[in-house]
């Protein structure tokens, strides 16, 4: 064995830069490592690996090790795979300095040292890089160990998972021959579990996966410590660019260049008999934001058998009967993390031979219901502040808590509909979701691209799985508890999942999953639908209906809601076409409508004839004709959203799209026509072929008109306010529809706020020309009823031309609001309809745009037409009142772009109020 010692000459070379810290060394890291808070100690020892630290400087029982810093990883990767300058001596110094603190020696046979090399980046990735335990056992040390633990059986088994773990981790052997080699052995020696081999057993494995190694790789398993220690720290570094940690990073917006600390730390076993166990909890339950202890234990095993979910572990709580002392003093450890950190803490905690060794503590990964508890609870447990409060939870997560939900009494009828209860196991990630099975992450990615919902279903997850997971509506797994990989990384996504259903046998490689229905085996294959309940733990077969929650009972969430709405700047209003978008938007939290687009109720079944009517007509006394029966109808719509926002602001946008979308197509049109040919040869009565002959004339003339309406470039073309200018007898009737309507439930008490909204306009003159229609209608409005409403009226700013000049357009428009979609469109040239299907999504995957600009707002070249708009139009108008309608109204990052722009609003989808609440909180706090 070649034990490398430090090269001195080398060591003073690199003297200026440390990349290595041992854990004891938090004061030297805030020295040396220019950290300005806590984020930059974080950003280079990693976030495990901080923490480490910080538990080492409150006197946590925290085994001696040290970190190698994510400096040193980026340096690694952009050299070509080459260790910096000095860091592998720092290495070995530090190994040395290890060694002293435990009176051990790295690869001594006599008093062996072993230690785990983990990977740690800044932001925490379940299970995305490597690990490696047990690293200095080689059949020398394993010896030593012998004689010093008399426990061979101990000793084998803790070998054997080196040699797996380096030749599958660092080696790149697959797992299954390894898996295979022990299923044979169990076989051999008709046991079923992994704890009845003996120590021959394993030690006949060690003798196995050595050459497995050597047959798959053409290389002996290193038997030099130090080559194993180096070998592993370039893995969990090459780990940072495996495709499972871009994978992950990707789904959770985690910048690449960041790189991983590699943390290496001595090693304490969780397998040395009876008095010794491992295990993972949370300080609060991360499935609801219970306070209470939560986790999983083993007795007598490695940390990983618990995460891998292959030994069905023990409940926490239970460890205060099997090992008391251990238990209070863990609970002692785990309250004192709580606070310090002022979070739930997720920790890895080892015993061996009855001694606490605490492994990890981080910040626990959450679900959006436990997120919001525990904001709401741990201020009113004095432990943080209502802003620390708000920052805690996600605007994603309160999406994830607004999601369809299975109601309870389409549950109880579920079994009478031969939509089956099949099962109830651990409720691991919360929320309804309803799929069709499959059985492996390929085809889940495959199918969920393809737009397909569906649920994987697998005995248990492993990292590799997570592009499946990603695509899955749902996750259901037969074996491992609520800290098994399957639950941990699908509460990271907000995904349902129920794990540790027992009851199902899954057979993967005949993608069948089987369960016992009333004495009855039933067979589900892939592809067939089944539903999951991942708050209660239900697996149902079938598709169960879903319905919306029920936000008035989110009382924690209203909450926190309030206190964003204390600190805010920005208004939350919501688009709302009909009354009852308006009575949600306002249940929800809305201040206002900020859009409400009059076509979609042309749309309407009853509405459409009339409104094709209108556009069909020749002369202007027939479109006359047909405006006048759909007066009292948009008359009708308003009232009832006037009622709805009793008190705040109604913006109400002209008519706006080109009028051939309420016709019916081209094609669809010349197919009838064929077809009402084809027909008609086959009429024989007179009355039939006039009728016949009626139908086709009709049809020839719709045809006709939409032949005329057919434009290259529709939506640049007749739409928006151009059809003021073109047929303003349509404006004359809409602007009378919502006057008359103001004025009708002002007189029953309503206090209304109507706006009327000009959309498209580019030239002041536009808005000069609509604006005499719209007063001169008042005029006539408020003299045939003898009341009179206050109005204003303003315009959409959604081409170029609106923001370029928008000093001029302010002085016709009292207000602005910013049609995103449209501007977006008309800014980057590129067609909304079409820009995502074509080319657009190309983009964005080959880092031309930083994001979709039509989901997430281009603040370089959007936002500065926005900002521009903001100055001028507030030149002329100072107090002048401007929103954002588009889509982006609604996207947490753009909103935060319009607090920094100064809108007084942001306007969304209903359903987005409570995200928009929130994220408009979380703007003004960052950036007050
Ligand atoms: C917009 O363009 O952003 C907008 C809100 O209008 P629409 O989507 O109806 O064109
Ligand atoms: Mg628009």
């Amino acid at each position: 064995m070649t034990v490398l010692a430090a090269d001195p000459v080398k060591e003073k070379a690199s003297a200026q830069k440390t990349w290595v810290f041992l854990f004891d060394e938090l004061d030297k890291v805030e020295a040396t490592a220019k950290p300005k808070d806590w984020e930059d100690v974080r950003s280079l020892l990693g976030g495990k690996g901080a923490n480490l630290f910080e538990m080492t400087r409150l006197g946590l029982p925290v085994p001696p090790g040290f970190t190698v810093t994510t400096e040193a990883c980026n340096g690694y990767l952009a050299a070509n795979h080459e260790f910096p300058t000095g860091m592998w001596d720092q290495e070995v110094v530090a190994m040395h300095e290890v060694e002293r603190k435990v009176g051990k020696t790295f690869g001594d046979p006599k008093n062996p040292l072993f230690v785990s090399c983990r990977s740690g980046a800044k932001f925490s990735m379940p299970g995305m890089m490597d690990t490696v335990l047990n690293i200095g056992l080689n059949d020398e040390t394993a010896k030593g160990m012998i004689e010093l633990t008399g426990d061979p059986r101990f000793v084998y088994d803790s070998y054997r998972r080196l040699i797996q773990m380096f030749g599958s981790v660092v080696m790149g052997v697959a797992d299954e021959p390894f898996e295979e080699a022990i299923a044979e052995q169990k076989k051999k020696r008709g046991v079923r579990h992994d704890v009845e081999l003996t120590a021959e057993d394993w030690q006949a494995l060690v003798e196995k996966f050595k050459t497995l190694v050597k047959a798959y790789k053409s290389q002996e398993f290193p038997q030099d410590p130090y080559k194993q220690l180096e070998m592993a720290t370039r893995a969990v570094f090459n780990s940072w660019f495996g495709k499972r940690a871009i994978d992950y990073r990707n789904a959770t917006n985690i910048s690449h260049d960041l790189g991983t600390a590699v943390n290496i730390v001595t090693m304490v076993f969780g397998n040395m008999g009876n008095d010794s166990a491992t295990g993972v909890a949370f300080t609060r339950n991360p499935a609801d934001g219970t306070k209470e202890l939560y986790g999983d234990y083993l007795i007598n095993a490695q940390g990983e058998d618990v995460v891998a979910g292959i030994r069905n572990t023990l409940p926490i709580m239970q460890l205060k009967q099997d090992m008391p002392d251990a238990f209070n003093q863990f609970l002692e450890i785990v309250t004192k993390l709580e606070n310090h950190f002022q979070d739930m803490q997720d920790v890895e905690f080892t015993i061996e031979r009855k001694k606490l060794w605490m492994l990890q503590t981080r910040n626990g990964k959450r679900t959006a219901r436990a997120a919001i508890k525990m904001a709401v609870d741990m201020n009113n447990e004095g432990l943080i502040t209502k802003k620390q409060a708000i920052g805690r939870v996600t605007p994603e997560q309160v999406d994830q808590l607004l999601h369809p939900q299975f109601s309870a009494e389409i549950k109880k009828s579920a079994s009478k509909e031969g939509r089956r209860l099949v099962s109830k196991a651990v409720n691991a990630s919360p929320g309804a979701a309803v799929g069709m099975a499959v059985f492996d992450a390929d085809t889940a990615a495959e199918w969920g691209k393809a737009g397909k919902a569906v649920i994987m279903v697998r005995p248990e997850t492993k990292p590799d799985d997570v592009h499946g997971m990603i695509a899955a509506k749902g996750i259901l797994t037969s074996r491992g508890g609520a800290t098994s990989h399957a639950a941990v990384v699908a509460r990271q996504f907000g995904t349902p999942a129920v794990c540790g259903a027992e009851e199902l046998a899954i057979d993967v490689d005949h993608r069948i999953f089987q369960v016992h229905i009333d004495d009855k085996l039933v067979e589900v294959r892939e592809g067939e639908w089944i539903s999951l309940d991942g708050g209660t733990g239900e697996v149902f077969l079938g598709q169960l209906p879903t319905q919306d929650p029920d936000f008035d009972n989110e009382v924690e969430l209203n909450t926190l809601l309030k206190w964003a709405d204390e600190v805010r700047k920005l208004g939350v209003w919501a688009n709302a076409d009909y009354p009852k978008d308006a009575v949600r938007a306002r249940r929800y939290g809305a201040e206002g409508i900020g859009l409400c687009r009059t076509e979609h109720m042309f749309f309407e079944e009853e509405r459409l004839p009339i409104v094709q009517e209108m556009i069909m007509a020749t002369s202007k006394a027939r479109r006359l004709s047909a405006l006048e029966r759909l007066l009292p109808v948009q008359r009708g719509d308003f009232e009832g959203i006037f009622r709805a926002m009793d008190g705040n602001p109604v913006i109400i946008r002209l008519l706006d799209p080109p009028l051939h979308e309420f016709l019916p197509s081209f094609h669809d049109l010349v197919a009838d026509l064929a077809d009402l040919k084809v027909r008609l040869q086959h009429f024989h009565t007179l009355s039939e072929i006039d009728t016949a002959l009626g139908q086709v004339r009709a049809k020839e003339d719709v045809l006709s008109r939409v032949k005329a309406l057919s434009e290259s470039n529709p939506m640049l073309g007749l739409r928006g306010d151009r059809l003021s200018v073109v047929m303003p007898e349509i404006t004359e009737m809409q602007v009378r529809a919502i006057l008359e309507a103001a004025v009708r439930v002002k007189r029953e008490g309503i206090d209304v706020h109507p706006e009327i909204m000009v959309p498209l306009a580019g030239h002041v003159n536009e808005l000069k020309y609509i604006k005499e229609i719209v007063d001169r209608v008042a005029a006539e409005v408020f003299a045939e009823s003898g009341t009179t409403v206050d109005f204003k009226y303003g315009s959409m700013v959604e081409v170029p031309r609106a923001a370029l000049t928008a000093d001029e357009l302010a002085e016709v428009a009292e207000f602005y609001s910013f049609g995103t979609n449209d501007l977006t469109q008309t800014t980057f040239g590129m067609s909304r309809d079409d820009a995502e299907s074509k080319f657009l999504l190309e983009y964005t995957e080959k880092g031309l745009l930083p994001s979709n600009p039509f989901q997430q707002l281009d603040r370089g070249g959007v936002g500065k037409l926005i900002k521009m708009t903001v100055e001028l139009g507030r030149a002329t108008r100072p107090e002048m009142h401007m929103g954002i309608c588009g889509e982006h109204g609604g996207d947490p990052n753009s909103i935060e772009f319009c607090h920094l722009a100064g809108l007084n609003y942001v306007s969304c989808s209903p359903y987005r109020v409570p995200i928009a609440r929130l994220a408009a909180a979380q703007a003004a706090i960052k950036h007050s």
